[in-house]
């Protein structure tokens, strides 16, 4: 924690989540746009984390945390794991800091020591809100006494806090880059502890003098921190310090309107933690390109984006003031955008584990590659060969029987007995053979094509809709078509 010259004219922003429990989506959209603010501006990206408030902590957090950025490609230059020279990156480990500013804070005048009990706070709190008056500031501190005493309870290790002096009618006021300005009266800022009584800073002290320590430039953050950014401003004042330039990123409410909160999201079937996400299979740049819309666009019509991309066309100028709305089947749609851009070979490798999961085990790599080629652009996760499209690898274990009503006529088996004739009599399974073979017999029977086509794809596939039914079939090959078409016909008669 060497003193530093700060050089304030380039970009540095910070994420600086606390490592409370695992990274949720909201704090990875957070994330997101400190990266590529950082990135689109050629400036610096910080991963600091706020870790003092330790009844919260959780072990593993930060561990979550780096792995989820990663997971997502968001590359960070200084942190904990990275290093760099505004170090340390634990706000466990620049305790002394803190203390040195609280302390200067009393001196000037601007803070006190309050010994007041958390019990003799609940009754004053009591008492006053009877009265319909507010609890800005308790009695029993260093305001009210010589130094003299002061000083003699400090030395006895009395339990005390260090509060801020909140001054009295003052408008609080600061601009925000994406919300405008913001004002607040004084008198609705309670005083502030800034040092708990184990010693521990704040979040807001430790917040202000690490921002300002590590030369941050711009902070960006989710639109639940502006009520804290008021007394962030005031203590930027009284230390003498410039703050930086401020962002509050829109709320994100879930789809039934309200915030998006664990339990909102649990309700709705929305995975709340980024492990989540990856553990369900999701792509990270679908995941990532999903984030960047949830508050931003890029102006024009354009939707899918990978991160290089958007590194490009970023700008906090075009991430909007209002909540945005979190829509999961939005999320498949692009899961399924970033499905369609990955090579053959990476997207089998997706599919893999889902097929073996659901007990489709031993395929052959070949075939599986020129499964996902025909269903590519129907897909909209990787799981979904095994579940949607699971009859590309097994028999169709039941006939949707909607598609069996509207599509299985009278005629239908019949028809469909004589295209299995043919099939077996073929040399070739092209594809083009196949669409010849069925509109020469729909031909000779007086029907249209749709009547064979429908029941046979039925019969295949047990579902009324998918690829191209002649594709379909020349993938399935020769002896799966020719055993599910008699099956069927056994079965639906
Ligand atoms: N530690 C705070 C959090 O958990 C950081 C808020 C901020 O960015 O200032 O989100």
């Amino acid at each position: 924690m060497g003193t530093q010259e700060f050089n304030r004219s380039s970009i540095r922003v910070r994420f600086a989540p606390s490592p409370t429990g695992y990274l949720h989506i909201g704090g990875l959209r957070t994330a997101l746009y400190c990266y590529l603010f950082a990135r689109s501006q050629g400036g610096h990206l910080v991963l600091r984390i706020e870790d003092t408030d330790r009844t919260r902590f959780v072990a593993d957090a930060e561990n979550d945390i780096a792995q989820a950025l990663w997971w997502c490609g968001l590359e960070v230059d200084e942190g904990p794991e990275q290093g760099g020279s505004y170090g340390p990156y634990r706000q466990s480990e620049r305790q002394s800091l803190y203390v040195k500013y609280a302390e200067s804070l009393v001196a000037s005048g601007h803070a006190y020591y309050a010994f007041d009990s958390p019990d003799s706070i609940a009754a004053l709190r009591k008492t006053n809100a009877a009265y319909g008056i507010g609890t800005r500031r308790q009695m029993d501190n260093s305001l009210t006494q010589s130094s003299d005493v002061v000083q003699r309870r400090l030395d006895a290790k009395e339990e005390h806090v260090i509060r801020l002096r909140v001054p009295e009618n003052e408008t609080v006021q600061f601009h925000d880059l994406i919300k405008g300005t913001v004002k607040v009266s004084s008198e609705s800022i309670d005083d502030q502890v800034l040092i708990k009584s184990d010693g521990m800073p704040t979040y807001h002290l430790a917040n202000v003098v690490d921002d300002h320590h590590m030369a941050i430039s711009h902070v960006i953050r989710g639109d639940e921190w502006i009520p804290s950014t008021p007394k962030h401003i005031l203590l930027y004042q009284m230390l003498g310090w410039q703050p930086p330039k401020m962002a509050h990123l829109p709320l994100i409410l879930s789809p039934t309107g309200g915030k998006l909160s664990k339990r909102s999201a649990e309700r709705q079937g929305i995975p709340i933690n980024v492990r989540d996400y990856r553990a369900r299979g999701f792509e990270p740049e679908a995941v990532v390109n999903f984030l960047a819309f949830l508050g931003w666009n890029p102006g024009s019509e354009d939707e899918v984006f990978g991160l290089k991309d958007l590194e490009q066309v970023f700008s906090l100028e075009r991430v909007g003031s209002a909540p945005a709305q979190f829509d999961l089947n939005k999320l498949n749609w692009f899961n399924g955008q970033h499905l369609r851009r990955l090579d053959i070979e990476a997207l089998a490798n997706r599919a893999l584990p889902f097929l073996e999961a659901h007990g489709i085990q031993g395929q052959d790599h070949r075939y599986l590659q020129e499964v996902c080629l025909l269903v590519r652009d129907r897909m909209e996760h990787a799981e979904d060969l095994s579940t949607r499209f699971s009859y590309c690898f097994v028999d169709p274990e039941r006939f949707d029987l909607v598609g069996v009503k509207k599509r299985w006529k009278a005629d239908a088996a019949d028809l469909v007995r004589g295209y299995v004739d043919r099939l077996e009599a073929i040399k070739s399974f092209g594809e083009e053979t196949l669409e010849r073979e069925l509109r020469t017999l729909a031909e000779e029977r007086g029907v249209g094509a749709g009547r064979i086509i429908h029941p046979v794809r039925l019969a295949v596939s047990g579902t009324t809709a998918g690829p191209s039914l002649f594709a379909l079939l020349h993938v399935l090959g020769r002896d799966t078509c020719i055993r599910r078409l008699r099956k069927a016909v056994h079965l639906l008669g």
